[in-house]
């Protein structure tokens, strides 16, 4: 089974902890602006988008560190390259 990263952005409570995973795996920094995943809060009705730099490598480590939910890793039908 391949897996894949899930994105919920309904879920999303915006703590940030995906982009500093993002940092210190990729990095070694906890440094928000180094990270390959952004969270943006909507300022009119307080929800939060959740986007990916193309500099993602899907690691899926963001996902691991997800406490809410909004980012998963599921299994699909799909093979591993
Ligand atoms: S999947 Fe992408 S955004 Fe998530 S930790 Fe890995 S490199 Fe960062
Ligand atoms: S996607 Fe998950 S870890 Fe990232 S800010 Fe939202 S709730 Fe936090």
């Amino acid at each position: 089974m391949a897996k894949e990263l899930a994105v919920n952005p309904g879920r999303c409570i915006g703590c940030c902890t995906c982009a500093l995973t993002c940092a210190i795996t990729n990095h070694g920094e906890f440094d928000l602006a180094k990270a390959f995943i952004y969270i943006t809060r909507h300022e009119f009705d307080g929800t939060f988008a959740i986007t990916f730099s193309s500099c993602c490598r899907g690691c899926q480590k963001c996902a691991l560190a997800c406490p809410a939910g909004a980012l998963r890793v599921v299994e699909t039908a799909g093979t591993v390259d």
